[in-house]
């Protein structure tokens, strides 16, 4: 399959989801975050990556609609945080981040981390959601094999996405495995590892073979993997090379050689071990 900056995954209810999009994790709410948004949807994305923890849903929002492009061609993601965690609660929080982005529906909200204790109301809030046409899918992030089986206990429809740490050097091979086993899209977090990962030696070779960056290997390496990806930038010309991704192929061996290098290398915090 050629690939292209409009390339989608098919989720559980045959929504398009883009591959590729733009996480603004640390993107100030204001002019840095709409900037950001409003330079990528110009260069072609149609995916943003958000979360009601990041305080920027607004700016989001606010970039949408000035770029004039209709809401029904960008795919918005957003989460619901810890504190909301619940049923009542997060059926409000949906509606607070729905009025910050001043939108009439998200196409996937997800629950930002496990909460063990109240994933169940969460997620029974999410499931009304998507009945109720306001998100058009719901999925998880940062969970592990076993919030899934727990999940699963009483869940009417499972979760098209778990977006998790996933870069060279933190692949979670079998929690991987078990997304795809259960039809469950896996979706990179900190692709780029925060942006240590362009400081990887053996990706520099494979990179300057090709004649691009280490980004575009790592993030190249990703599609070609079936995987979507949320490179963060507020650099107009970073967001543009994190979209040059499709005038070169990673060979098999190139694929395998990346796959090769998971190190079980965590920057961001352990699913089991959060205090927030
Ligand atoms: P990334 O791995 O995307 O790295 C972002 C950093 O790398 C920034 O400092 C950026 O700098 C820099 N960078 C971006 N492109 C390049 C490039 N081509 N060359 C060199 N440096 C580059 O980290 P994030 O943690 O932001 O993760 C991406 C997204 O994932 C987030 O924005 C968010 O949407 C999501 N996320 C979700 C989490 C969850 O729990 N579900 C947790 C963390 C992130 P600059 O901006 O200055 O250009």
């Amino acid at each position: 399959m050629t690939l292209s900056l409009t390339t989608a995954v098919t989720l559980h209810e045959s929504i398009e989801m883009p591959q590729l999009g733009l996480g603004v994790f640390k993107s100030e709410s204001g002019s840095e975050v709409e900037g950001a948004v409003a330079t990528a949807l110009e260069l072609g994305y149609r995916h943003i990556d958000t979360a009601t923890v990041y305080r920027n849903e607004e700016g989001v929002g606010n970039a949408v609609v000035a770029s004039g492009i209709g809401r029904d061609e960008i795919f918005v993601t957003t989460k619901v945080m810890n504190i909301d965690q619940g049923y009542d609660s997060t059926l409000e929080a949906f509606d607070a981040s729905l009025g910050r982005l001043g939108m009439e529906y998200v196409d996937l909200y997800l629950v930002h981390w496990p909460k063990p204790e109240h994933t169940h109301d969460t997620w029974r809030a999410l499931e009304q959601l998507q009945a109720d046409g306001r998100t058009r899918a719901i999925g998880v992030s940062n969970f592990l094999v076993h919030h899934l089986d727990q999940l699963a206990e009483h869940a009417s429809v499972m979760p098209s996405i778990n977006q998790i740490e996933f870069h060279p050097h933190l692949q979670s091979p079998e929690l991987v495995a078990y997304c795809d086993e259960l039809g469950i899209v896996v979706e990179a977090w900190s692709p780029l590892k925060h942006g240590q990962i362009v400081d990887d030696p053996e990706l520099k070779t494979i990179a300057d073979l090709h004649g691009v960056s280490v980004a575009q290997v790592v993030l190249r390496w990703m599609l070609q993997r079936g995987i979507v990806t949320i490179p963060k930038s507020v650099t107009p010309a970073r967001i543009a090379q994190n979209a040059d991704l499709y005038g070169f192929a990673l060979s098999d061996g190139e694929v395998a050689a990346i796959d090769a290098m998971d190190r079980n290398e965590r920057i961001g915090p352990h699913p089991d071990e959060i205090d927030f």
